[in-house]
């Protein structure tokens, strides 16, 4: 077993189970005593851990505690999204403070940074800390990130190419900035705060205005050889389907989204079909929303069920196809689909029906624990997996902690 990886596990089982003494910690990870008390007075040189008072003695001294520091480091993480930009200030216990206004990107990715730059510093000003102690800012924003050059090559929700958030943000905030897609950043929170503290293995997918995946396998994102692992929104669902986003028919995305179900509903009510959500030819179809189509079929117009109903079958068939490839401990679902009581209880049942009956067994489906704020907490939560773990792939390299022995990775960020 490397250094390394002992001391991001000694690190780790003190955060989850503070207070927690030395001889439980090589108990519980198999690692010699001597070993671990090397691992924890380095942690404590650097501020992550302290004493938490003596505990039961079993005989001899009673064992010191340990506790893992919540408020030794604390990271920003911002999320971009058509609707609004969202900034939360995080330590290593939760948020400390947000900040949102609407999204500008209409009017391009300049005039969005300029409010992300007030935005973050309205959100730095708001608590007391020590400015030596941010980690740094972390992006999420619905898109395609270079996986070298950290630029977003290409968001189709914004109309935007090319855009590079690091150079500026890093200019004026003189901090580590990182990046990533919303949903691989809501992967990494859920990992830090959320579902998926003890998993994995384990798949978020986001079913929302536009659906996609990101896949954890033990322990690491995975996002393949080219960076594209995870686009489940794009898995074919209905051969020769309406036209979907990324220019090719029948995704998944084109037929179960959000937008998808609001297509199909104003184009049944146009060509007269009787429902509550408006007048058959037209009425008051221009208002439709998911809200008023759950509404509706909550209530048993059979317009709205029946378009959601259609939407959880599809939505169901591809989450047990990647259940059936993957066979993972957990699905964490998310996204305004998913955040109603009428919706998921329906998807699950049409994944049970599509999995295959020995595949999957395990597999446990959970909703999202941090809900609409998932991927502005899981931007800060990447940075913070960065500095604390190194642990998922295809995020800038962080540090390493047998190189930084000498410093606090706090400081040795700058
Ligand atoms: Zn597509």
């Amino acid at each position: 077993m490397r250094r390394n990886q002992s001391l991001q596990q000694v690190l780790n089982l003190i955060r989850k189970k503070s207070p927690i003494g030395q001889a439980e910690i090589s108990r519980a990870l198999g690692i010699s005593l001597p070993m671990v008390m090397q691992g924890v007075r380095r942690l404590r040189d650097y501020g992550w851990i302290r004493e938490a008072g003596k505990g039961q003695s079993t005989g001899g001294k009673p064992p010191v505690l340990l506790e893992f520091a919540s408020d030794a480091y604390y990271s920003v993480g911002v999320e971009l999204d058509p609707e609004r930009i969202l900034v939360v200030l995080m330590d290593g216990k939760g948020e400390l403070s947000r900040q949102e206004a609407a999204c500008l990107f209409t009017r391009g990715p300049v005039p969005t940074l300029e409010r992300l730059r007030r935005l973050i510093t309205q959100v730095l000003n708001k608590v007391s800390f020590d400015p030596g102690k941010l980690l740094g800012i972390g992006v999420a924003a619905p898109g395609w990130f270079d996986p070298v050059s950290q630029r977003l090559i290409h968001a189709p929700l914004f109309g935007w190419r090319d855009v590079d958030f690091l150079t500026p943000l890093g200019q004026w905030f003189q901090t580590h900035v990182c990046v990533g897609n919303h949903i691989r950043a809501t992967a990494c929170g859920e990992k830090i705060f959320g579902a998926a503290r003890e998993a994995h293995t384990y798949l978020c997918v986001h079913l929302g205005w536009g659906i996609g995946g990101a896949l954890v396998l033990a322990d690491r994102l995975y996002t393949g050889e080219s960076g594209s692992a995870g686009e489940l929104g794009h898995s074919l669902a209905v051969p020769g389907g309406p036209l979907c986003n990324c220019g090719k028919r029948g995704c998944l995305e084109a037929v179960a989204s959000e937008q998808a179900i609001l297509r199909d509903a104003r184009e049944k009510l146009a060509d007269g079909q009787p429902s509550s959500l408006g007048k058959p030819g037209g009425g008051t179809v221009g208002e439709l929303s998911l809200r008023k189509i759950l509404t509706a079929a909550a209530q048993g117009d059979p317009l709205a069920k029946d378009l959601l109903e259609n939407a959880q079958d599809r939505l169901g068939a591809a989450i047990a196809d990647a259940i059936n490839l993957l066979d993972p401990e957990l699905v964490i679902l998310d996204g305004s689909l998913v955040r109603n009581r009428f919706f998921p209880v329906g998807l699950r049942q049409a994944i049970d029906r599509h999995r295959l009956p020995l595949a999957g067994t395990k597999t446990r489906i959970t909703l999202s624990q941090l809900g609409a704020d998932a991927p502005a907490i899981g931007a800060a939560a990447m940075v913070m997996k960065q500095v604390l773990e190194e642990d998922f792939q295809g995020w800038q390299s962080g540090l390493s902690l047998e190189k930084q022995a000498s410093q606090p990775a706090s400081l040795a960020r700058h």
